[in-house]
């Protein structure tokens, strides 16, 4: 995510952080790079330039050469200022009304329906919703059916008119369909276009009107750079919409979009799409985001999101195990399936502070576990729960059912023996003291 922002931004500290002694043209010479970097990321020439100003006057007003460590400072302020210009504060979704009615908006091929599928099941699993969602796109029957699709992989009913050419009527009746039936979130998913073109504002605009929603979201790619910007501005002088989706930051995004939209339609990003599949949704932390870009990590999600998939008592029957030293393959795949439910590897690497830039050149695979979970699958109940068994003969075998070498068998072989090692010191005397230092 945005790596070549956070490329150049290293950079351009690199210059306060090499010199013993920092004078003013390092400094002015670091935010002369910074601009830089905004302007390659996508950022306009004016926000680019307003943003250096008022770095330069913080700097200014906290004496920053006389500071032990300028170069840090200088790194403080630049965060500080990217949360400001992303938004600032952290922006909830407002799901007053019974029900909540959420219109989305945005131009065809944004990630609107698939947005639309995403926010229904982050709703129904994390905030306990009923969430129905509704088909408005009258022109294109495909879309209907994709919202089906995207409806029944997450177990959602979708209200659809498939004769009804009126969108207006359907989202009414659907609205009403969900009150009958007990549905307290309703999401419309409405039609979009290629570009922003006078009858499909004048439709979503009437679509509005008639529904009076709680929130109006708009989506938008966040691939598209300064178009996206634009296409917001549009959206938002006809809808004043409560707020921004912006999607596909997963991809080889540049970040101006993510940069700019607040400052330009001076609505907040509420949430982010990081990939295709339905749990690819995160709720937009400005401050977060403003770490990941300088290279800072963002634990607190991480920890979230290992906090999600913890099972306290899945942990309890796993410390019994190792205790008894009955950890077997089996428990291995089920950690690594709790891990893979955190998210794909690029996106936890790039949550652990240093790591994205310590590991820039490394391709990491989506599906990083794959050839490791092949070989287990390839593996005997038995050879699982007690892999003491598995001889050269039964590696052969493996390696062979789970189209890897017998040199990969053998360093799983090896890593899982260092690790159940590790796990049963983690259980002695001195492993307890160590937990308890780390707070555990
Ligand atoms: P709509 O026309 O606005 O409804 O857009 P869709 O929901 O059909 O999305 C268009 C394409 O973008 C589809 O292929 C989606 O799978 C893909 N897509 C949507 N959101 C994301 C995302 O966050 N990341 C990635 N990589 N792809 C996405």
């Amino acid at each position: 995510m945005f790596d070549n922002l956070s490329d150049k931004l290293d950079k351009a500290f690199h210059i306060l952080k090499g010199h013993g002694k920092i004078t003013e043209i390092n400094v002015a010479e670091t935010l002369k790079e910074v601009r830089r970097a905004l302007l390659d990321a996508d950022v306009n020439f004016k926000i680019a330039k307003d943003f250096t100003t008022r770095v330069k006057d913080k700097a200014i007003g906290e004496n920053v050469l006389t500071t032990l460590q300028p170069g840090q400072l200088m790194v403080k302020l630049v965060k500080d200022e990217l949360t400001e210009l992303m938004g600032g504060d952290v922006a909830g979704i407002n799901l007053s009304g019974n029900p909540t009615v959420i219109l989305m908006s945005g131009l065809q091929g944004s990630g609107k329906t698939t947005f639309s599928g995403k926010l229904a099941n982050y709703l129904k699993t994390k905030k306990n919703k009923k969430p129905l969602l509704v088909a408005c796109d009258v022109y294109r029957p495909a879309a209907i059916n994709q919202l089906h699709v995207v409806g029944d992989s997450i177990g959602i009913e979708v209200y659809s008119e498939p004769e009804n050419k009126n969108p207006v009527e359907i989202a009414l009746n659907g609205v009403k369909h969900a009150k009958a039936n007990g549905f307290n979130v309703v999401i419309v998913d409405t039609a979009g276009r290629l570009a922003v073109d006078e009858e499909m504002m004048t439709e979503i605009a009437n679509v509005h009107k008639a529904l009076q929603p709680q929130e109006t979201l708009f989506v938008v790619d966040s691939m598209t750079g300064q178009d996206a910007v634009n296409t917001a501005k549009a959206f938002n002088d006809r809808l004043n919409f409560d707020g921004v989706i912006l999607t596909k930051l997963d991809g080889d995004t540049r970040g101006g979009a993510a940069l700019t939209i607040k400052s330009v339609v001076n609505k907040p990003i509420k949430f982010v799409g990081t990939g295709e599949k339905m749990e690819a949704i995160d709720v937009f932390y400005p401050s977060r985001m403003a770490d990941r870009i300088l290279g800072m990590g963002d634990v607190v999600s991480l920890v979230e999101r290992a906090q999600e998939q913890f099972d306290e008592e899945e942990a309890r029957k796993l410390q019994k195990k190792i205790a008894k030293n009955e950890f077997g393959f089996d428990d291995f795949l089920t950690q690594i399936q709790q891990v893979k439910k955190m998210g794909n590897m690029k996106d936890l690497v790039g949550m652990i502070p240093g790591a994205s830039k310590a590991m820039k050149d490394v391709e990491i695979e989506d599906d990083a576990f794959k050839h490791i979970e092949a070989i287990i699958y390839a593996m005997t109940p038995k050879e699982r729960s007690k892999p003491s068994i598995i001889d050269v003969k039964r590696k052969n075998r493996i390696a062979k059912g789970s189209g890897t070498k017998i040199e990969q068998v053998n360093q799983l072989m090896k890593q899982f023996d260092q690790m159940s090692k590790m796990m049963k010191m983690m259980q002695g005397p001195g492993g307890k003291q160590m937990m308890k230092m780390m707070g555990k």
